[in-house]
This record gives structure tokens, sequence and C-alpha cells, in this order.
């Protein structure tokens, strides 16, 4: 097995809004090309311990990285760092902190804005600071860097859906249309990148509360989606998912060697083998 594969993450998207916002994706679900489950997120529910859980496979509390404020390079092993070792080509369209966990740190925004370098985890990449940075920009920027560099491993992650629920709470039109406007820009690139042939897992870090804020075990906070697309999954929806598990699955589908644990039963049964 040796697939390419595509890590979409909407930033803050929780469970409530995404079974019911995200129209694009869940046409997809009833036409039988993708298939939706859910997971709690690992804790604490905040953005960069979680990027680093869904890169890493990494607990916070194993991976130090326990709040936003721990600003410096993994000390995990990531997706990006396992494929670039093993020969795989790798890119990334995110926000500054993933460049941060991955490439260096503190982020400086003129020499890290645009990264090529074949010797770093993520070899092609593009980060951006403001949380506005509009998401349909962002999923552009990544369908750039996908056609100039035809990574094996793409990481899209977006972050007007987060933004918007700091704003405005998750309980608002605001956050519930901000998650809409995600899924209508990401049906402009989704049927190409399932034409190519990616497997594509499309997720978020954690979820949003109606204080504006998020970190805690409440089910808005911690509950998130996970639609999978690509032959190589399972169209069985499948509970008791553990974040965790995602960044094995991702390398087993790339066919990389890894000690990280993995979702088999996301796996169409032929593949789990
Ligand atoms: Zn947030």
């Amino acid at each position: 097995m040796s697939e390419r594969v595509i890590l979409v993450v909407l930033d803050g998207l929780n469970h409530d809004v995404g079974q019911h916002a995200m129209g694009y994706l869940h046409a997809l679900c009833e036409a039988g090309r993708a298939t939706y489950h859910a997971l709690d997120c690992e804790l604490p529910a905040m953005s960069r311990p979680l990027y680093e859980c869904l890169l890493t496979g990494d607990r916070p509390v194993d991976s130090g990285v326990v709040n936003n404020d721990v600003v410096r390079r993994s000390t995990g092993t990531s997706l990006f760092d396992l494929a670039v070792a093993q020969g795989r080509r790798t890119a990334a369209a995110a926000y500054h902190w993933v460049s941060e966990l991955y490439v260096e740190a503190p982020f400086d925004r003129t020499r890290h804005r645009f990264r090529h370098d074949t010797d770093a985890a993520i070899q092609a990449g593009l980060f951006y600071w403001r949380d506005h940075y509009p998401d349909d920009h962002l999923f552009s920027d990544a369908e750039m860097l996908r056609q100039l560099h035809a990574p094996d491993f793409l990481l899209v992650h977006s972050m007007n859906i987060d933004d918007v629920g700091h704003r405005d709470g998750a309980d608002s039109p605001a956050y519930r249309n901000a998650a809409r406007r995600a899924d209508i820009a990401l049906a402009d690139y989704l049927p190409l990148w399932m034409a190519e042939g990616y497997q594509i897992l499309v997720t978020a870090d954690h979820g949003m509360n109606a204080d504006r804020s998020h970190s805690g075990t409440l089910a808005e906070e911690r509950r998130v989606p996970l639609w999978t697309l690509g032959g190589a999954f399972t169209n069985q929806r499948v509970t008791g998912l553990s974040q965790t598990e995602l960044c094995g699955t991702l390398a087993t589908l790339m066919g990389l060697s890894h000690d990280k644990a993995v979702a088999s039963a996301l796996l169409a049964p032929e593949r789990a083998s």
C-alpha cells in the first residue's frame, strides 16, 4: 500500500455543526464517496497541542505541547518526518504554528512564509498568521503546492471557523456560516483531489463552545467530525476512534514504516490486513 494522502484540518469545527452545516461533504456521504465518523479530541482541547497530536499521534500530556504558548519544534516524529525520511514528498498550507512545530521556531514572517527545502520535514510550505486569512485563499494555496510539488502527504489547515467561534461562540449564525463557507470552498478542490487518487481525511483539531473558547471536556469542545474519502477507507461508520490513531493510519496508508497506533477499522477490509 503506497497511497498519497491529504489531511484537511478545519480548525475549531465541532461535531454538532459538522454534522449539519457541511452540505457538500454530506452529499459525498450520501453518494457513497465519503463516510462521516466522529471522535473525541485529546485534552486539552486546544490548537497547538492537537496539531501535534494529529501529526505525531502523541497526546499533549506526552508530547509536552500542552498549550498554545509552547513555542518550539516538536520533539516527536511527525508524519512529515516519517515521509521525508522514507523518500516521500511533503507539503503544507497551514497556520504558522505548524511551521514552528515541524520547521523552525519562532516563526519569522519573512523567512518562513514560503518554504521550499527538500531537506526539511515540510518540503514545500505556505504559512499564514492571521486567523481570518480567508479559507478559500488557503485552499487555493494548498492546491498550488499540490500542483507544483506533487506531495505524497499534503496538510491543508484552515482557520476561519475557529476565528469566528472565538468572536461569536459556537451557538451563533456566524460560526455556523463559517463552517458552511468552508464546505462550499472545499467543494472546489475535493473532486479534483479524489480524481487524482488521493486518500483524504477531513477533520478538526478541537470543537468550540458557547463561551467563545475551547480547552475542556464539554461535548461541543471535544467532539469533532471526521470524513474519510477514498477507496482505501471503509464505507462503514466507525465509532470509538482515537485522535492519536489518525497519524499512524495515514502513515500505514502511505506504506511508511512506523510504530504508531493505527485505526485499522477505518481502512477498507482488504487494506487493513
Ligand atoms: Zn481556537
